[in-house]
């Protein structure tokens, strides 16, 4: 983030930099109206520190989530900062621990149950190629039956494997599941499938998409690929929405 942020020394640089990014993160979803109740989640890896992660505490909206409130955890979703009067939802984090588990890319996971995404996520073939944004995803998204609350650990085979090298798992009748490299990756990735969706909502309720070919679709990949700066992948776009929500209110960063 553009502004240096008041350091706490209970927490390395490191781990400080990442609680006070996903802090943030989690304040542009309440701004953006992606937020449900005290429910979903989005996690990172502790940089400096082995098979540990940040969560939101349970029972917080995202709006009242800040650096210091986010619990560490460690990959079975124990809490290691003891001190943290907060309890994590561990229902709540099994996907995200096995992601984690098994994808050393996966350092940022998002989940939400938006109505734009789970509605794309409950509709017979999912994500259509019939605009903008929903061009960028064609051939990316993974898709997963339902089976109920993902809270079974046996279940975990399947989704990795209906996974496979995708990095976004559309949870059907559920809702997205998506990864990145890094917390402003993923994050650039989500807005953009939250657009996709909602103008795939707007465009179905009023007749016949006009589907995209897939010539065009593979032009329109290469060049935003072309266009992206690499290792930079939505700071830009991050920065402008903390400078946002830093307008309504600064507490995130404590
Ligand atoms: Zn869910």
């Amino acid at each position: 983030m553009a502004t240096q942020l008041k350091r706490n020394s209970k927490y390395s640089e490191a781990e400080w930099t990442a609680r006070q990014e996903l802090a943030a993160c989690y304040r542009i979803f309440a701004m953006m109206g992606w937020d449900e109740m005290i429910f979903n989640h989005i996690t990172v890896k502790v940089p400096d520190e082995d098979g540990a992660f940040l969560i939101n505490p349970y029972g917080l909206h995202f709006s009242e989530v800040s650096a210091s409130n986010l619990i560490k955890i460690d990959i079975d979703g124990n809490k290691v900062d003891e001190d943290n009067p907060w309890h994590v939802n561990k229902a709540g984090f099994v996907q995200h621990s096995l992601f984690h588990r098994v994808l050393p890319d996966a350092h940022a996971i998002i989940h939400t149950h938006t109505t734009a995404t789970v509605a794309v996520c409950a509709l017979e073939g999912g994500l259509q190629p019939v605009n903008f944004y929903a061009c960028n995803f064609a051939g990316q998204l993974a898709y997963h039956d339902f089976e109920g609350v993902t809270v079974r650990e046996e279940e975990g085979e399947r989704l990795v494997e209906n996974l496979g090298d995708k990095r976004i798992l559309m949870l059907k009748n559920h809702g997205p599941v998506v990864m990145g490299k890094t917390l402003t990756e993923a994050f650039i990735k989500y807005w953009a499938l939250q657009r996709a969706c909602e103008i795939q909502m707007a465009t179905m309720s009023m007749g016949q998409p006009i589907t995209v070919p897939q010539e065009v679709i593979a032009v329109h990949q290469r060049d935003l690929f072309m266009a992206s700066i690499p290792g930079q992948a939505g700071k830009a776009e991050f920065d402008a929405m903390v400078r946002k929500v830093d307008k309504i209110d600064t507490s995130w960063r404590d």
